[in-house]
């Protein structure tokens, strides 16, 4: 048996090659919008934008390469979830939840069609999301998901019992499951690459290995000049703490994936899953996997939560004790991978807003945008966010008026700073000490209540 690879940034990567690398800026200079990061938000904001108004000059700065954070990192679920959208029903009505539910399910078609359209071979399948319970809490669970989901407008969700769950997928112990066909299965580096050359093909600059300093109105400042551009957008997502005066702005959540070895076909032939959906589950401190174009399984959790004081780790390299939780969550839920060879580990971060929910903006007096606190969900949400700060720029400018997207609740939605540490620390870090505590609690005590330590930490954590 070989060693397991931790790090290298992602199995992605090892699977599709790191790219020649682009050139930094060279010195001061000027664009009609600069853009800051050059992953999914990014560079979708950098394609959107120029394809609405060719002649705009438009310039990514990207710390190392594109793709190097999350978006090259991710378990390509591109799927329907957007972080918030409950809160922001309560903020702003049912009904406008629901436009932002239905602008997210319209997102995965977007997506889908404009990689055919760019000719991205991104291995999209389209095979929906399945989430499966296996306790009696998670089950419980899963039946108010559903018909919450359902409330939103997901009518065409379906939700399975014990039997029509192992005729998808054979889940050790599933008792249900709940399954949307908004959803698909991609290779990320793959999309993130594809979509770097469309960009590049429109015309945009796309500068690597450019870490910016300092963002202010009008200036994105780096060690080789700064960008003066009337707007000025970051997309940093995770690595936001890093930027000057934004430290306690979003908070850069850790979570880590395993890849297995391409699995022989007796072994599909037991588990199933030959409709390649997105898999996940309805612990508390939840799972997500997928079933690879080449047949291994890549799943991923949250392991170790948070590193003190903002940090993020070197070149998505993981914790052996998380490579170890990672590989017993997938022997629970296939037993016969006991003993299967996991031939790639890593992580990232993702960015996680002190109330948990997205948001993208654009502040008309200064001219800085952002978008981000995707939470773990950003791979569809980041192209509705570029589409979004395409209409709000173009507004702004007065190239169009409001749009449908424009006025979407999670729209300049305000949110206050993360607490300092060592608050910070101790309050992400205890969060998920009470998550793994109640799903072990919930596995060995067969009664359908969530778990009261959960449902406390959701509440202190104002999660929920
Ligand atoms: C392990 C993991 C699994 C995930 N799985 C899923 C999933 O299956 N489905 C889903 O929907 N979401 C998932 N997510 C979340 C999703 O990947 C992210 O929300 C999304 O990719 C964020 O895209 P982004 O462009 O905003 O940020 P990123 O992709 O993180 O890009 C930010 C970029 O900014 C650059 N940068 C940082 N600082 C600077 C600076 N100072 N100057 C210039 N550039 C800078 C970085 O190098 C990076 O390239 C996952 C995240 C992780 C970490």
């Amino acid at each position: 048996m070989t060693s397991t690879i931790n790090g290298g940034i992602s199995f992605w990567y090892a699977d599709d090659g790191i790219p020649a690398p682009r050139e930094p800026l060279a010195g001061d200079s000027t664009a009609d919008v600069c853009i800051v990061g050059g992953g999914y938000t990014g560079l979708w904001t950098a394609y959107y934008l120029k394809k609405a108004v060719p002649f705009l000059n438009i310039t990514v700065l990207e710390a190392k390469f594109c793709g190097y954070g999350a978006s090259g990192r991710n378990g390509g679920w591109l799927y329907n979830g957007i972080a918030g959208r409950d809160r922001y029903a309560r903020l702003h009505g049912h009904d406008a939840a629901v436009r932002l539910q239905q602008a997210m399910n319209n997102t995965v078609d977007e997506v889908v069609r404009t990689a055919a359209e760019e000719g991205i071979d991104a291995g999209i399948h389209r095979g929906g999301v399945l989430e499966v319970a296996y306790t009696p809490a998670q089950l419980a669970r899963l039946r108010a998901f559903h018909a919450t989901e359902v409330a939103f407008g997901e009518k065409d969700r379906e939700l399975y019992g014990a039997r029509e769950t192992a005729e998808r997928v054979r889940v050790a112990g599933a008792v249900g499951s709940s399954w949307t066909p908004h959803g698909a299965r991609l290779h990320p580096v793959k999309l993130l690459k594809g979509l770097a050359t469309a960009v590049e093909a429109l015309g945009v600059t796309v500068h690597e290995s450019t870490p910016v300093t300092e963002i202010r109105p009008k200036h994105a400042v780096t060690p080789y000049g700064t960008v003066r551009a009337p707007y000025v957008i970051r997309c940093t997502e995770g690595f936001t703490a890093s930027l000057a005066g934004l430290r306690r702005t979003w908070l850069p959540m850790n979570s880590s994936m395993i890849a297995t070895a391409p699995l022989p076909a007796e072994v599909w032939e037991e588990i199933g899953w030959s409709g390649r959906e997105t898999l996940g589950d309805m612990a508390h401190a939840y799972m997500y996997a997928q079933r690879t174009a080449d047949d291994r399984i890549a799943l991923g959790g949250r392991g170790v939560p948070y590193r003190y004081g903002s940090r993020t780790d070197d070149d998505g390299s993981t914790q052996a004790a998380t490579v170890d939780a990672l590989r017993a969550v997938l022997v629970r839920f296939f037993p016969q991978l006991t003993g299967t060879e996991i031939t790639h580990a890593w992580s990232g971060v993702l960015g996680v807003p002190r109330d948990w929910c997205a948001t993208v903006t654009l502040d008309r007096s200064t001219g800085l945008g952002w978008a981000g606190g995707y939470v773990g969900s950003g791979v569809a949400t980041a192209n509705l966010a570029a589409r979004t700060l395409r209409d709000l720029i173009q507004q702004d400018s007065g190239q169009a008026g409001p749009t449908d997207l424009t006025a979407l609740p999670w729209v300049g939605h305000k949110v206050r700073k993360w607490e300092p540490e060592p608050l910070r620390w101790l309050g992400v870090h205890t969060l998920y000490a009470a998550y793994r505590s109640a799903d072990r609690h919930e596995l060995t005590h067969h009664t359908a209540d969530t778990a009261r330590i959960a449902t406390l930490a959701n509440r202190i954590s104002g999660r929920r």
